[in-house]
């Protein structure tokens, strides 16, 4: 009697606790599929345009984009296939945030994503859905869940300096993090606006973070 008790109580202790902590997650796990073709692909990639091959990355900046098409189940259509429509090899963001704020996390936080040339290796992807024909369309909903993950990424890695837009790229160059062997290799960008960036400076700005003026 007394051993089930304690069973039970020990079940209940490990129900709470796991409860506890899916709330306290700032997103759900929708992980795409990740093939022995994609790693190849990676290890091609990485020794290529950073001199060294990376499956896993020290987290040192959060780069935060839109996806400028489609919805979420689309753009994690996208991200789950080596390839996108686009053309674009192997890309893929280890966050997607819906227009309702809703975040999938696409993958493990530190594995390698291809989301932004020159800082890869070191930076944790965050896509939003939005930025149709190129507007600042981003929600108050996708503003708030970027604050709320990248607080939960801040405290987990602290290692995590730097928080910037893709449009930023060249201005956080002046992080040191910037690493690209191919020359030339290089697209402009304007994701995610001004708007959305200077949102989450005045939210998350000192604390350890550095951001860059919008
Ligand atoms: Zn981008």
């Amino acid at each position: 009697m007394k051993k089930i008790f304690l069973t039970l109580c020990a079940a209940l202790i490990l129900s709470v606790n796991s409860f506890a902590l899916a709330q306290e997650l700032p997103f759900l796990d929708n992980f795409i599929t990740w093939t022995e073709n994609r790693d190849r692909l990676v290890e091609e990639y990485t020794l290529r345009h950073y001199g060294q091959i990376y499956h896993q990355i020290v987290p040192r900046a959060v780069v935060v984009h839109w996806t400028a098409m489609g919805t979420l189940e689309s753009n994690r259509n996208f991200f789950n296939g080596e390839y996108r429509d686009d053309g674009t090899l192997n890309v893929a963001s280890q966050f997607l945030v819906g227009r309702d704020g809703t975040v999938w996390r696409l993958m493990p936080e530190t594995n390698f994503a291809r989301h932004i040339i020159g800082y890869n290796h070191c930076a944790i992807g965050i896509e939003n859905v939005g930025g149709y024909n190129n507007n600042e369309d981003l929600t108050e909903a996708q503003l708030e869940a970027n604050v709320r993950l990248i607080k939960y990424l801040h405290e987990k890695y602290p290692t995590i300096k730097y928080v910037f837009g893709h449009y930023q790229q060249v201005e956080a160059r002046v992080s040191g993090l910037y690493v690209e062997k191919v020359a030339g290799y290089y697209s402009i960008k304007s994701d995610p606006g001004p708007t959305f960036m200077r949102g989450l400076r005045e939210q998350l700005e000192g604390d350890g973070l550095i951001f860059f003026e919008e």
